[in-house]
């Protein structure tokens, strides 16, 4: 079993306890129902290459099962089964109806040209086809790590290829490009969620100052690894509304440290023109990429892999808060020592559920093909509008035009999404937080919040009178 799916299984067994659930309902809740394992051939250049992939489907105690769809060439079956495990956990601890899945196809995506990702993509779709392991109501894959809204632009052309005529077929699959069936704030949508999640924690007063740090995000200093979709998002968003400053980054060709901060932006624009941060004006070369997970800071966001921080460097962290952004970034051995030495972990089943969220808002879209906010938009405008003209007219004063505008608007789908997943984020925190003040036996955070999914999950099993 590879390190993850054993830590996944470690933080389980570590909550269970606390649960006082029968065994055999644990044991249900915890072993993953069905993974499907798939080989198949496509022409690159002259000749063929296997590709190896999986689907796996944790829990089906909802439906669909949910998960994103990772390109990497560190896929394997452990892996896809431990996310997949994670995405039953997230969903139920943040309210989303849904069963956990995961999908994972072994390619490194700077191997292959975009012709290329296409046939594999649009392959693997056929293949969950086939194996009835896709569908709007069966299983729907996102985007996750080396994909994004283009491959499940692809993934729906071939699922409506084959399967046209159903009525909600556009909800075979989430993360889509707006004008392709998806959702306004979908792409930010994870990154949004560590904002979101980060500023309710950073709100208490009293916790933060347990851990050594004032309340607010304002001037906290932050280091994040991995600036793709997740890591980017959260880092601009903490960064420009927020007001926090991003001290570290690290991506692929390595690590860059600036006191007085790092405009994420233009690094951004940067790495599009050099193709990499390093020599981004202003910034210090650090050793390796790695040191960015033990930088002075106040907020350290992994967002690029599981396994960054272990037993092996975690004696080295020197943050007061590690955000897992990415899924399973700190091993369970690590997350042991970061709590001895009063670090706050914020779990991943937390943390990053922004993504899956907002999935389930594009999905609802999709079930009802109607975009949100669609009805009541202007109503509540002419409403807002009326109110604002019988204050002028009670009071004899003329509100500035600049404010009207601002009192009378009505919400469009993006500021209903954003609100939808502000809503999740603090709701969720506030269980996870309660479980975590009100069990003086349980000692980190992650085991709250797996307290409060298993406690979730099991109340659907109850439900049906198997267990007593
Ligand atoms: P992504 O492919 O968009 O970005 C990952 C980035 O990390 C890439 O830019 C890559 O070059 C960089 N990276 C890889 N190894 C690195 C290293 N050792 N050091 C520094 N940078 C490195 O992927 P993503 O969608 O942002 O996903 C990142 C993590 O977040 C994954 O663990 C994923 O499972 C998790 N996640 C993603 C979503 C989502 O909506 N995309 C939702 C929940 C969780």
């Amino acid at each position: 079993m590879s390190n993850f799916l054993e830590s996944v299984n470690t933080n389980f067994d570590k909550a269970a306890k606390h649960t006082g659930l029968a065994k055999g309902l644990l044991e249900q809740i915890k072993v993953c129902n069905s993974v499907y394992q798939m080989r198949f051939p496509v022409k690159v250049g002259n000749s063929y290459q296997v590709i190896e992939a999986y689907r796996a489907q944790h829990s089906h105690h909802r439906l669909p099962t949910k998960g994103g769809i990772r390109f990497s060439q560190k896929v394997n079956q452990d892996e896809v089964v431990a996310l997949a495990t994670l995405m039953t956990y997230k969903c139920a601890l943040v309210d989303v109806p849904f069963g956990g899945a995961k999908g994972g196809v072994k390619i490194s995506t700077r191997e292959f040209n975009d012709e290329q990702l296409e046939k594999i993509t649009r392959r693997y779709t056929m293949e969950l086809i086939r194996k009835n392991f896709i569908g709007p109501g069966t299983d729907v894959p996102a985007p996750d790590y080396g994909t994004g809204p283009r491959e499940m632009a692809w993934i729906l052309d071939t699922y409506l290829t084959m399967k046209g005529g159903e009525i909600d077929a556009a909800g075979c699959v989430t993360g889509k490009p707006v004008n392709q069936y998806g959702i306004r704030g979908r792409t930010e949508a994870t990154g949004r969620g560590v904002y979101y999640a980060l500023k309710e924690i950073l709100s208490y007063e009293k916790d933060m100052k347990e851990i050594g740090l004032t309340a607010g995000m304002e001037g906290k200093t932050i280091a994040v690894q991995g600036l793709g979709n997740v890591g980017y998002y959260a880092a601009s968003i903490c960064q420009n509304e927020g007001g926090a400053t991003i001290v570290s980054v690290a991506e692929y060709e390595g690590a860059i440290y600036s006191e007085k901060g790092i405009d994420i932006e233009k690094l951004m624009k940067y790495r599009k023109s050099k193709g990499s941060i390093m020599g981004f004006p202003g910034t210090k070369k650090m050793k390796s990429r790695k040191d960015v997970l033990t930088v002075k800071c106040d907020i350290l966001i992994p967002a690029a892999l599981e396994n960054q921080i272990t037993k092996g460097n975690a004696r080295s962290v020197k943050a007061k808060i590690v955000a897992e952004a990415a899924n399973g970034p700190v091993t369970a051995e690590a997350g042991e020592i970061l709590n001895k030495k009063g670090i706050m972990v914020v779990p991943d089943m937390y943390i990053n559920a922004g993504g899956v969220t907002v999935s389930y808002f594009e999905w609802l879209k999709n079930l009802s093909h109607m975009r949100f906010g669609r009805m009541q938009k202007r109503f509540d405008q002419h409403r807002y509008q009326k109110l604002v003209d019988l204050v002028e007219q009670k009071t004899g004063k003329v509100i500035a035009a600049k404010e009207k505008k601002l009192l009378t608007r009505g919400a469009d789908e993006i500021d209903l999404v954003r609100s939808g997943l502000e809503e999740t984020m603090i709701t969720a925190y506030g269980e996870i937080r309660d479980t975590y003040k009100r069990k003086k036996s349980i000692s980190d955070m992650r085991t709250a919040a797996f307290v409060v999914a298993i406690n979730k999950i099991s109340s659907d099993y109850l439900s049906l009178g198997i267990w007593p």
